[in-house]
């Protein structure tokens, strides 16, 4: 019943203002966030990937509303692109953008968001790393997908997500389960109406398997973008079933979320990557996780209540 109210509350500027200025809320958003500033991203990366992780890094950030804004988050994402260089991490660090930071809401957005993404790409490849393009609400899909076929003409390796709480993503499994696909399957954050996604979990958990199955039996590579063990389990099995080898598909967690499954599959031999977000705008994705899981919101408000 809460998680509408917090994804509609995850585009409200007044709440977001009153959120934010809670002293309470930093420690809570530590949880999730791995830092302001790059530098604190970075200590996160090399902590990570000492511990055999691969990371993807979000540079916090969407929704935009003028273009100076879309031209300071692609910069913030080539500083993080030459920092990775610098560092060695291309290998197990890649990155992931909102479009929408990139300015794919404004008037001419396509065209805006690819010019802007477009020199992200290219640095991550000189990097030796990728991107690939998060997924966001229903009404950008056409738009991100045909950017991505743009960018891959170039660049194959740029990666895409899809979920599958949408009606439509089975289709786009098949057109997206090529040779050399990248893409991350996750069940969706967005409050989406009935005309468009399933509203029972247990129909976006059965489309998720669906999704599964095709990327599974296609020629990409699947990222399984999701904290629940059942979903793994059958990920693992489908895997088998396809004749894929551990190196043939990865486990992607969010930051902060089942740590401990996350050092398992690793002690397995999987390739599991963690989803690094860091920066100052970090209210939407904060409030989309308290939304997924009640036992996220009940930290918060129990530390509201005992530091108030
Ligand atoms: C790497 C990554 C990238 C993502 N990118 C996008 C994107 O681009 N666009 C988008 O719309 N969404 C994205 N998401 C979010 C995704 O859509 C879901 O909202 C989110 O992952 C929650 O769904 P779930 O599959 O993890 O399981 P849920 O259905 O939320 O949970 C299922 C089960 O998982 C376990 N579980 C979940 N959370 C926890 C926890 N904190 N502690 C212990 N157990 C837990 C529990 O057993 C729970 O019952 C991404 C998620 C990941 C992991």
């Amino acid at each position: 019943m809460l998680g509408p109210v917090l994804l509609a509350a995850a585009r409200s500027d007044s709440i977001r203002r009153l959120v934010s200025a809670a002293p309470v809320t930093r420690p809570v958003v530590d949880r999730f966030v791995a830092g302001e500033q790059l530098d604190q991203s970075l200590r996160t990366v090399r902590s990570l990937t000492g511990r055999g992780m691969e990371v993807t890094l979000d540079h916090l950030g969407e929704d935009i509303t003028d273009r100076s804004e879309a031209l300071r988050n692609r910069d913030a994402y080539l500083a993080l692109a030459e920092a990775l260089a610098g560092e060695g991490q291309g290998a197990r660090a890649e990155m992931s953008v909102k479009l929408s930071a990139f300015g794919q809401a404004l008037p001419g957005g396509d065209d805006l968001a690819y010019e802007n993404v477009l020199p992200v790409v290219e640095a991550a490849a000189e990097a030796g790393t990728t991107v690939t393009l998060d997924m966001e609400d229903h009404t950008t899909v056409d738009s991100t997908l045909a950017i991505l076929a743009e960018l891959r003409k170039r660049f194959p390796q740029t990666g895409a997500v899809v979920q599958s709480y949408l009606f439509r993503t089975e289709e786009d499994c098949h057109a997206l389960a090529g040779e050399g696909s990248r893409v991350r399957l996750v069940k969706g954050a967005y409050k989406e109406p009935a005309s468009v996604a399933y509203q029972d979990k247990r129909e976006v958990d059965l489309a998720y398997v669906r999704c599964l199955k095709i990327l599974m039996a296609g020629e990409g590579y699947p990222m399984v973008g999701s904290h629940d063990p059942r979903m793994v389990a059958i990920a693992q099995e489908l895997a088998r079933a396809a004749g894929r080898k551990q190196d043939e598909y990865e486990f992607q967690m969010l930051y902060g979320i089942r740590d401990a499954e996350q050092e398992r599959l690793v002690a397995e031999g999987h390739r599991m990557r963690v989803y690094v977000p860091y920066g100052t705008d970090w209210y939407g994705y904060f409030m989309r996780r308290l939304a997924e899981r009640p036992a996220n919101l009940g930290f918060f408000l129990r530390s509201l209540v005992t530091r108030g």
